[in-house]
């Protein structure tokens, strides 16, 4: 299965090549033989398929780890700022691909295993995904990495080298069950073990300020416990340019001087085996759930394990370059994804005070002036605290120096608001017995933004709102950004083919604002013409990965009308199946309703606590079972669900859509990507205002070009405020959603009771029912787009041309310019 067809590999036989790429293939082909007989000491004929991916990745990482060299050696003798991105999560998935495309050796390798009857695309199926991420948060950081080695920016990743990813999701019976992801199970070709750069990391003991005998106080920090964190290096690859910079997986370890050997009592060795098992659960599983706060201590330490680790490391490599720490913030910037990595705030006051000396006031400016803070959600629910006790028990001299932090703020909080209690209520860093990290992350940062246009404006005017009156001028906006190379390029190699051919120039590649090019062809019918046999194939290419994987046929010539996405109420899957269920009704009992084929699909995991979210993708694979095998509606609609939805099935997924669905309740989604990586791929967006969707609208020239439905954010947060929303009103005088929300209950699909109370008991907490009849008529306006080619293929292309402002490459230049300011430092 491996190996190529003769006739696939004679068709794909092509006219002569530059003298300068043979020679590249010529080296190639030496590394890669070299590379097979040093790694398994076999023929290569011998070789398994995952040995053959290793060997492939292997010959890269001798391409990667000449500039990786250089890049870490000019930085060094550069002095230049160097950016250090804090993420819980880094949602890699594969590298091969990416790492081939940004090396520019990808054809070149593909050509060199056609010579030994290989076939490229089938080695990129054998890497695992690095799951090391739930959702938008994490696959963010990853495009961010990207895109900072491809602009030439001094910056690198710190997160967790989680032993189990994100679990793997599986369909039985109609319900999801989790198993977990053991993604290192063949290792993880890409990482580097640094035993020499471990640091250790203290949990729990006691602290305490004692007076020295010359009068002066000194920290003791006694009885913590210490785990040795080790970094594994992972290179990350900027595009043609020779940078390569660094991301930092830390993993727990026990101490060096740990052994459970030699004469030991009982209790000597319960102990050992304690702190043994401790220290492995720290780094052994990713959270399934970055939504909302949840109160496990692991939690906590995972975030203080990596987030010291890192400090630690960034300040030990700054003083071995000989820099003075006193310029610490003019060389370093550090850059908080989310409130996980909140403590870095702390973690440096404490190694500037207690381990420089440095004065206090010093050490805070240095600080501030260091740390800049994304925040991701407006929903206070999902605001990340830890309870005092539990903080204090953990992090003793952490939570001092936050007390101390607080203690100071408030201060100046009481000075400029005078006998106004309830300003210092609002504004205090520890509050009602619990410890609020966004707080900690503005009050110890010189920035904060959000991530889209809209989230920003609702967080200075709700959620953080007393923040940006104390402070106004650190509040900005970076809308999101995906990386055009892997969503694009990589994706859909055929259509960025056709860019090429459209607008004569490749040049795009690098700088994807000039995507916009495309609008001078946006009418033109013989680019449109391929535009459609493109889309044709990508739909082609998922329907036959549908009928592998869930054996359910579907027609590439109906509308591919598709939401993937972490399955969260907010996001409204349940308005989307709920939907369908009227379509199904409508053609049952309607004589005169009539619809176009319509395909949806569905893809996306649950948190495994999380009810509601599962008891959704029961119905919509309830549902599916019934629709999809009732002949008498002749295939008008398909439901599949796709397993395990994550990078690399998002792959296949984004390039097929005709229809993006970004239906979340206006003002709940911050920013999203997934919207982008959809319009960058030519879908039309059906969606409500919300997070990024706004500005698409925007991007692409108003409503002719995507279909904006429902409830604005004002009007949301309006009922909200005023409690003026019942559920039980809309239940009782909207029959069109009466009559699907009784289906729930009724035996039509199954028992669904929970959704059924959900929505009409519990007041229906993100509008659906509010929301369905718009919803309906979004639909109906879709299809009537698509029924005319010409101007659908048109807003599918406008889409396209428009979609180079979402590049992340846009988004880590503004925050290079205007948060970090970072130089590109050019890589010889
Ligand atoms: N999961 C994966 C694998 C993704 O690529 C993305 C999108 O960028 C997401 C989750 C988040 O999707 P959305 O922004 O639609 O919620």
């Amino acid at each position: 299965m491996f190996y190529l067809a003769k006739e696939k590999k004679e068709k794909k036989q092509k006219g002569p090549k530059s003298k300068e790429f043979e020679k590249l293939k010529e080296g190639l082909r030496v590394r890669f033989l070299n590379t097979a007989h040093i790694m398994w000491g076999r023929d290569l004929h011998e070789l398994t398929e995952n040995e053959i991916y290793q060997t492939v990745a292997a010959t890269a990482k001798q391409y990667i780890s000449d500039n990786w060299i250089k890049t870490n050696r000019t930085y060094g003798e550069r002095e230049e700022k160097q950016v250090y991105y804090f993420s819980i999560e880094f949602l890699m998935g594969r590298l091969l691909k990416s790492n081939l495309i940004n090396l520019g050796i990808e054809e070149a390798v593909k050509e060199v295993l056609e010579g030994f009857d290989l076939n490229l695309s089938e080695v990129f199926e054998e890497e695992p995904d690095a799951g090391l991420g739930n959702g938008g948060l994490g696959r963010l950081a990853a495009c961010f990495i990207d895109s900072m080695a491809a602009h030439r920016l001094p910056g690198h990743g710190c997160s967790i080298r989680y032993q189990y990813g994100l679990f793997e999701q599986k369909i039985i019976n109609g319900n999801q069950v989790e198993i977990p992801d053991n993604w290192l199970k063949n290792g993880f070709a890409w990482e580097y073990r640094k035993p020499d750069k471990a640091v250790d990391v203290k949990f729990g003991g006691n602290a305490y300020m004692k007076e020295m005998p010359d009068g002066s106080l000194k920290l003791v920090h006694e009885n913590a416990r210490t785990v040795m964190a080790v970094p594994y290096d992972v290179p990350i690859v900027g595009y043609h340019n020779n940078t390569v910079n660094t991301l930092r997986l830390w993993n727990a370890e026990v101490n060096r001087d740990f052994s459970d050997y030699g004469m030991l009592t009982q209790e000597q060795m319960r102990q050992k085996n304690e702190y043994r098992m401790f220290v492995e659960s720290i780094t052994r599983y990713l959270y399934p759930d970055d939504s909302t706060y949840d109160g496990r201590r692991m939690r906590l330490i995972q975030e203080y394990f990596m987030t010291s680790a890192g400090v630690q490391s960034i300040v030990r490599h700054y003083k071995k370059t000989g820099m003075d720490m006193h310029d610490f913030a003019q060389k370093i910037a550090i850059h908080i994804n989310d409130t996980h990595p909140a403590v870095a705030v702390a973690e440096l006051m404490r190694i500037l005070v207690d381990e420089e000396g440095f004065e206090w006031n010093e050490a805070w400016a240095i600080t501030r002036n260091t740390i800049a803070y994304t925040n991701h959600t407006i929903m206070p629910e999902a605001l990340e605290k830890w309870p005092v006790d539990m903080f204090r028990e953990l992090l003793p001299r952490i939570y001092m120096i936050i007390d101390e932090i607080n203690r100071r703020h408030l201060l100046e909080v009481r000075a400029r608001y005078p006998k106004n209690e309830g300003k210092v209520h609002a504004l205090s860093i520890i509050q009602d017995g619990m410890v609020h990290m966004a707080r900690l992350s503005i009050v110890g940062g010189h920035s904060v933004n959000g991530v889209a246009k809209i989230h920003s404006d609702i967080l200075k005017d709700t959620t953080l709102r007393d923040f940006y009156e104390y402070n106004p001028k650190m509040f900005n906006n970076k809308t999101n950004g995906i990386t055009h190379r892997r969503w694009l390029m990589g994706a859909n190699p055929e259509l960025a083919d056709l860019i090429d051919a459209t607008i004569g120039s490749r040049r795009w590649h690098r700088h994807p604002e000039q995507l916009d090019l495309l609008n001078d062809y946006v009418e033109d019918k013989p680019f449109l013409a391929e535009l459609g046999k493109i889309k044709h194939l990508r739909k082609e290419a998922l329907a036959k990965y549908i009928k592998e994987h869930n054996g359910i046929e579907v027609n590439p010539d109906s509308i591919f009308d598709i939401q993937v996405k972490r399955i969260h109420s907010y996001k409204r899957q349940l308005m989307n199946i709920l939907h369908i269920m009227y379509q199904y009704h409508k053609l049952k009992t309607d004589k005169n309703f009539d619809m176009l084929p319509t395909t949806y699909i569905f893809g996306g995991k649950a948190a495994p606590g999380y009810y509601i979210a599962k008891e959704t993708i029961r119905l919509i694979l309830a549902v599916a079972d019934k629709v999809n095998n009732d002949k008498s509606i002749k295939g008008k609609i398909k439901i599949v669900f796709i397993e395990n939805f994550g990078v690399s099935i998002g792959e296949i997924v984004y390039p097929a859509a005709d229809v993006s669905e970004q239906i979340s309740t206006a003002s709940k989604e911050a920013s999203g990507t997934g919207n982008m990586k959809f319009m960058m791929n030519g879908a039309i967006t059906l969606g409500t205002l919300d997070g990024a969707n706004v500005e698409i609208r925007e991007a692409v020239g108003g409503d002719a070009h995507c279909v904006i439905f429902g409830l604005r954010a004002e009007e949301v947060l309006n009922y909200y405020a005023t409690g003026t929303y019942s559920a039980w009103d809309e239940y009782n005088t909207n029959e069109n959603v009466r009559t699907v929300v009784n289906q729930l209950t009724d035996g039509t699909y199954g028992d669904f009771r929970s959704l059924y109370e959900y929505l009409v008991h519990a007041n229906d907490e993100f509008f659906i029912m509010k929301d369905f009849n718009a919803y309906a008529a979004a639909h109906v306006e879709i299809m009537k787009r698509y029924q005319d080619r010409f101007h659908w293929l048109k807003s599918s292309a406008m889409n396209i041309a428009n979609s180079g402002c979402f590049s992340s490459d846009r988004t880590i230049d503004e925050y290079a310019n205007e948060i970090w300011q970072v130089k590109p430092v050019m890589i010889p």
